[in-house]
């Protein structure tokens, strides 16, 4: 990746040039209208610098409109920064150590973090996996679900938020479920995993049936030892997605409450899709990062 020395990371112009490069790689166009051509620099001190005017819609605009800066009072080269550490570090990186490093309050960290997940979602990713093509499906369940927070010991057993994911070449999806039972599971399997497709799992119930689905539904015993069947089934990508996203959540964001699980498994999910075992390094991993901050509808309102 870039140096931390770039001066992306430490000069507001060199980031907005920078973001202008990766969001308009041609010229600059309108994102108030979907208006074509016509685009001029606004240039005089009254504006401030990165304002176009649109001839269409006559509309100003910066690189920040209709993007997860919009609205941010934050510097870009801060959000240039942000973006390379939650993309590059392993495990993630929590709103503390980004309000430390980025100095900004722990607040505008907060939601900087969330903004970032935003961008890093795929849009109408499709299903996954195909003809000839296994795809691994598994469940966990970790800490607790927000109605049983800070209760007794007793009263919070068994009650953890539950995720399900589908693991096929290298890609990962992953659902926050609120009742992981089987319909649910189904529902995520069918909507998620191309028919051709053979399924791979452990024993649960979860996934009986399966076989009415898919191509193809090969299960692992694990209860019996068995991590790989005999017809070559095994779920252990799936456990290692699994092992990556519980350490981060364990060792960096500690605690995350249910209704911004599904954000963290975006994350998650993002560095997985992404890593450089997929053939992508770091800048690389960035940059699809900041190429899918702009466009992205806001579900935080807030000014940061
Ligand atoms: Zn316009």
């Amino acid at each position: 990746m870039a140096g931390f020395s770039d001066p992306i990371f430490h000069n507001e112009e060199a980031a907005r040039a920078h973001l202008e490069r990766i969001r308009w790689p041609q010229t600059v166009s309108c994102p108030l209208n979907g208006c074509v051509g016509r685009v001029s620099p606004l240039g005089g001190n009254s504006m401030g610098p990165g304002w176009y005017f649109c001839a269409d819609c006559r509309g100003k605009f910066t690189v920040r409109t209709g993007s997860i800066y919009e609205r941010s009072h934050v510097a870009l080269h801060k959000w240039v920064l942000a973006v390379h550490l939650l993309t590059s570090s392993k495990k993630g990186i929590s709103a503390h150590q980004l309000h430390r490093m980025l100095g900004v309050t722990y607040k505008t960290a907060w939601f900087m973090a969330h903004r970032i997940r935003e961008a890093m979602k795929p849009v109408n990713p499709g299903p996954i996996g195909g003809a000839l093509k296994t795809v691994e499906a598994d469940e966990t369940y970790f800490g607790t679900k927000d109605a049983y927070r800070g209760k007794p010991k007793a009263e919070k057993r068994g009650k953890k938020m539950a995720v399900v994911s589908l693991v096929s070449e290298g890609q990962a999806r992953t659902f926050h479920v609120d009742r992981c039972d089987a319909v649910t599971v189904r529902k995520i399997l069918k909507d998620n995993i191309r028919w051709q497709s053979t399924l791979h799992t452990d024993e649960s119930p979860l996934y009986f049936g399966s076989i009415k689905t898919f191509a193809g539904h090969n299960t692992v015993k694990h209860t019996a030892g068995e991590y790989v069947s005999k017809s070559g089934a095994t779920t252990n990508r799936v456990e290692n997605y699994f092992s990556v996203f519980k350490r981060g959540m364990k060792g960096v964001y500690q605690h995350c409450s249910e209704k911004h699980l599904q954000r963290y498994l975006v994350e998650f999910d993002f560095r997985f899709n992404h890593r450089a075992a997929n053939g992508v390094e770091d800048a690389e991993r960035a940059l699809i990062a900041l190429k899918g901050a702009e466009g992205k509808r806001l579900t935080y309102r807030r000014a940061v």
